[in-house]
């Protein structure tokens, strides 16, 4: 497959956001690709070249991709960054640049996607001494065999910038339709994809023979996607919900997903990061387990032997570091609350009952060393789960997770198979994750700090444009806000994200990236917010405050609108607190 049909399609679909159109276009680009081809093609589509666990990021600053640029196109330095300047798209630049060479020059051959893939791959793994120089030239190489077009595509694609604004449900879609003619494999695709977190893969897999995708299987060192929570806000809902049901534990540190298969281990994070390496003390625990291959999962956190009680999720948060790995766990050494098992010695357990999966998970950790069983209690009672609750406040957890007995591991899913009930936070009713859009400079004592805040966005699921429902600029201390707005100087954008709706303004618009949890007293109306607008009002955050940094999730797993609608509608309906 040629790239230059691929940059064609991506010009086509930043034309268009309707979904049923975006779909119909990507089938008619995959029915063109061979079984070889498709991982690459759904790779690119992504703005990815391997799925995250394997840790390899494309990771080219701005200033190499000018450099590049520059050499490809024969312009300076400095007429690429006054072209940049202008354009605010480094992509577009490299386009108008590389049209105007183009008189001169004459492409040598068209490049084909393998090539385009296979140079991906070269630019994001090259590292140590001399790597930048090599990146450069490579990136140069490309450049300088690219259409004007394809070159647009290069340049975000090495930024990270592709945004297309193609979901992987759209990807799910047009592969089925690309092979039936219509959406009935998507469901198969879904499944698979959710538990390999490898869509190449299951594209792969699929285009060699679609029988392989019913078989598809739990394997070791290719995680899956986290099963994800409901909330409701009593005890009686829950059990309304349920009936009978365990209730476990909800500990307040970080998702690991644990692996392993003989001497090998893995462990990864909410995001699937590969974090074996910040986490010696976990991995040796697990290499003496029993078990010859498992995977489950559990949360982890810092525990104060001396004083017999849990480090604060910030101390808890010192573990997730690059350096200093040895002095930080002696610091902060880490037990890890067992909470679900998903493969045991060669058995994919994700389609047994939680009521099957929890025996495992006691009859496997009942040792209860460095990782032990989440603490559980099976109840049909509303007073029951209350009970749980208190007893979780006052150990100073979080709250408690109620699981439905008979549900499967729902890979990937929020579904009612497991119900969070959170403990509020001083004066508040709850707290959403939201995703932070952009940001105010400061004005007053905060001026100094030149930081005045963040605006927040929650997640429109149906409609996939994300919605903002607070701006907030309280509740870190001064040195965490200046080192937040570190983070984000790093990350604006000239303009606001494609799938934003907006009514008010910022100071600086940042990619929709970090991800905050936020406490509020209230939800009210608002003209100044999208979230789920109706009559010209959105939700809106009262009294919002930031409690952390959520730097295990990403965007797509904020809060969506519907929850919002669905807080909002609860908080006059009951009592309970
Ligand atoms: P939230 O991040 O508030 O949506 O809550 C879901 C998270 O709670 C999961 O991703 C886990 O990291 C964490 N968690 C803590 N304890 C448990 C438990 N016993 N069962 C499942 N998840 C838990």
């Amino acid at each position: 497959m040629l790239f230059s049909e691929v940059a064609a399609v991506f010009d086509q679909l930043e034309d268009i956001s309707g979904r049923l159109e975006m779909t119909d276009i990507l089938a008619e680009l995959f029915q063109q690709a061979e079984a070889d081809d498709i991982g690459k093609l759904i790779y690119l589509i992504q703005g990815i070249v391997a799925p995250p666990y394997e840790g390899i990021d494309i990771g080219i600053g701005e200033r190499f991709a000018l450099e590049a640029i520059a050499a490809a196109s024969g312009y300076s330095k400095a007429r690429v960054e006054s072209h940049y300047k202008k354009s605010g798209d480094l992509g577009d630049t490299a386009e108008e640049l590389l049209q105007k060479r183009a008189q001169t020059a004459l492409l040598t051959s068209e490049m084909d996607l393998e090539h385009v893939y296979s140079g991906m791959v070269k630019i994001a793994k090259a590292s140590g001494p001399g790597s930048q120089e090599y990146k450069i030239k490579h990136l140069t190489e490309l450049l300088n065999n690219a259409s004007p077009l394809e070159a647009r595509f290069l340049v975000r694609f090495v930024l990270g910038r592709l945004r297309l604004g193609v979901g992987d449900p759209t990807i799910l879609d047009a592969v089925s339709v690309a092979h039936a003619g219509d959406k009935s494999f998507r469901e198969k695709l879904e499944r698979a994809y959710n538990i390999c977190a490898d869509m190449g893969h299951v594209a792969e897999e699929f285009y060699k023979d679609p029988e392989l995708i019913e078989k598809f299987k739990v394997q070791p060192f290719r995680p899956l996607m986290p099963a994800l929570a409901e909330r409701l806000s009593t005890p009686s809902e829950i059990i309304d919900k349920t009936g009978k049901c365990g209730v476990e534990m909800k500990y307040d540190g970080f998702r690991l997903q644990c692996h392993k298969k003989g001497d090998r281990i893995r462990l990864y994070s909410r995001k699937l990061e590969d974090m074996t390496r910040m986490f010696p003390d976990v991995a040796g625990s697990i290499r003496e387990m029993e078990a010859k291959e498992i995977i489950f999962e559990g949360e982890a956190l810092a525990f104060n032997e001396e004083k017999k009680r849990f480090f604060s999720f910030q101390q808890t948060m010192h573990r997730r570091r690059k350096h200093g790995i040895d002095k930080a766990s002696q610091e902060f050494p880490l037990k890890v609350f067992a909470f679900d098992v998903l493969y045991l010695d060669g058995k994919d357990l994700t389609q047994k009952s939680y009521r099957e999966r929890r025996k495992l998970v006691e009859k496997t950790f009942r040792k209860k060393g460095l990782i032990q069983p989440s603490g559980f209690r099976l109840v049909s009672r509303p007073e029951e789960l209350k009970q749980m609750f208190d007893k979780a406040a006052s150990s100073g957890l979080e709250g408690i997770m109620a699981k439905d007995l008979d549900a499967p591991y729902t890979a990937g899913k929020r579904k009612f198979a497991w119900i969070k009930l959170k403990k509020s936070y001083g004066k508040s009713v709850d707290t959403i994750d939201g995703v932070i859009v952009g940001y105010y400079l400061g004005h007053g004592a905060r001026a100094e700090f030149e930081f005045g805040g963040v605006l927040v966005s929650v997640y429109n699921s149906d409609s996939g444009t994300l919605e903002t429902v607070a701006k907030v600029a309280t509740g870190f201390t001064e040195e965490e806000m200046v080192d937040l707005r570190k983070m984000l100087e790093k990350t604006k954008t000239k303009n606001p994200a494609d799938n934003l709706v907006f009514n008010i303004e910022v100071d600086y618009w940042v990619e929709p990236r970090y991800v905050i949890e936020v406490a509020f007293d209230e939800i009210t109306k608002s003209s100044m917010h999208t979230c789920g607008t109706r009559h010209g009002k959105g939700y809106a955050l009262r009294f919002p405050r930031i409690v952390k940094l959520r730097e295990d999730k990403t965007a797509r797993e904020v809060t969506t609108t519907s929850e919002v609608a669905d807080m909002y509608r609860l908080q006059h309906s009951s009592g309970f607190r």
